[in-house]
């Protein structure tokens, strides 16, 4: 997935099998309609070998819950997007209409795909704050019945949960050329609607981490009231909707804008020192966040990735101050990637495919899933 395709040898190396084994799996996959396998020329020059790649055909379905709205969308698993539907989900609505909505998202999706005879093999839902054993302040939701209503309108199609930042994460480390080539243990840190991190290690499957709701550190006492019900969190100034007021644009504004939304702030001064002062606040509580721990890297995706690299200074500045030792490049990479902003559910559609592929591309209703993991 990472590398989007790899010749038979590579395949047989990595996965310490022989050939003959890697090309009798290779053809029952290619059978199935899995895999795809073109002759092409290896780095070395030498014949054409044949070169593996996920098929274009297998269709998943990748659900959201962020920026007040549930996303639906069916793509396949390059994360293509082919059909999507948002609805306006507020986290007041009661269990009853929630489920209402869902299904009735999930109702469309069965009409949309039965009409082009598609059928779905995966299915990933991703929610903020996802995963915390306390329960969730701020999408009170029992989740887990929504796996029941998506067995009753899409029946065999498994549906895995994850927190947001980790499907945030997985669109960052699974697509292309989005995808940030760092290695090693670092914290992905994602500032959009809610502001999260994930400690990512490049040896390890994405979803072996465990979220780091650094969103809700309190960094003012008394300070803004904030979604989750507290006051003074870091998201109440640091999100996308804290920060909306200061641009002059709505977050549905910024939304529709996508990755563009800051060019509508052109150059005022006045806007551009309120954002230095919140990015000052994101440094001074990643700092106290790698006090507790400690990474050598740090890859951010968000609005700051799309301020000027002057202004970001400021997330340094805010490291300094909080930082165990101070902030210095040498013993701290900061990187910046471009954030996937009003693009739900792109995420939970990678996350989907990623799940796909983990999986072994087998049906979980077959029983063989089960049964292998039971091996694992
Ligand atoms: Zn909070």
């Amino acid at each position: 997935m990472r590398s989007k395709g790899a010749f038979r040898t590579g395949i047989a190396r990595d996965s310490n099998l022989t050939e003959a084994s890697v090309s009798r799996i290779l053809n029952e996959l290619r059978k199935e309609n899995i895999v795809e396998e073109k002759r092409q020329q290896t780095s070395n020059a030498g014949a054409p070998t044949g070169f593996v790649t996920l098929s274009k055909d297998i269709a998943i379905l990748g659900i959201e819950l962020s920026n007040s709205r549930l996303s639906f969308g069916v793509g396949d698993l390059k994360g293509t997007l082919d059909y999507v539907e948002r609805m306006p989900a507020s986290p007041q609505l009661s269990q009853q209409d929630f489920e209402h909505l869902f299904a009735e998202g999930t109702a469309n999706i069965r009409e949309w795909i039965g009409a082009r005879g598609i059928a779905l093999r995966q299915a990933a839902m991703s929610v903020p704050g996802y995963g915390r054993e306390g329960g969730n302040p701020i999408y009170p939701w029992d989740i887990r019945r929504l796996a029941l209503l998506l067995g009753e309108a899409l029946p065999g199609v498994p549906l895995t949960f994850t927190n947001s930042v980790i499907a945030q994460a997985a669109f960052h480390r699974y697509s292309y050329p989005a995808g940030y080539d760092i290695s090693g243990d670092h914290l992905f840190l994602f500032a959009g609607h809610g502001v999260a991190g994930v400690i990512v290690n490049d040896a390890a499957p994405v979803d072996a981490f465990s979220a780091f709701e650094i969103g809700h550190m309190v960094i003012e006492r008394d300070g803004l009231p904030c979604r989750c019900g507290h006051k003074g969190c870091l998201e109440a100034y640091t999100s996308l909707r804290a920060i909306s007021p200061i641009i002059g644009l709505s977050d549905a504004d910024i939304l529709t804008r996508g990755d563009h939304f800051m060019e509508a702030l052109s150059v005022d001064p006045t806007a551009r020192k309120a954002l230095r002062e919140r990015q000052f606040l994101l440094g001074l509580a990643l700092g106290n966040a790698l006090n507790l721990h400690s990474v050598p890297k740090v890859v951010i995706s968000g609005w700051p990735s799309l301020m000027p690299e002057a202004d970001r200074v400021a997330i340094a500045d805010g490291l300094n101050q909080s930082l165990l030792g101070g902030y210095s490049p040498e013993r701290l990479e900061l990187a910046f990637i471009e954030p996937l902003i009003g693009n739900d559910p792109k995420a939970a559609l990678h996350y989907a495919a990623y799940c796909f592929v983990r999986g072994g591309a087998l049906d979980e209703k077959s029983g063989q899933h089960a049964a292998l993991e039971e091996i694992a």
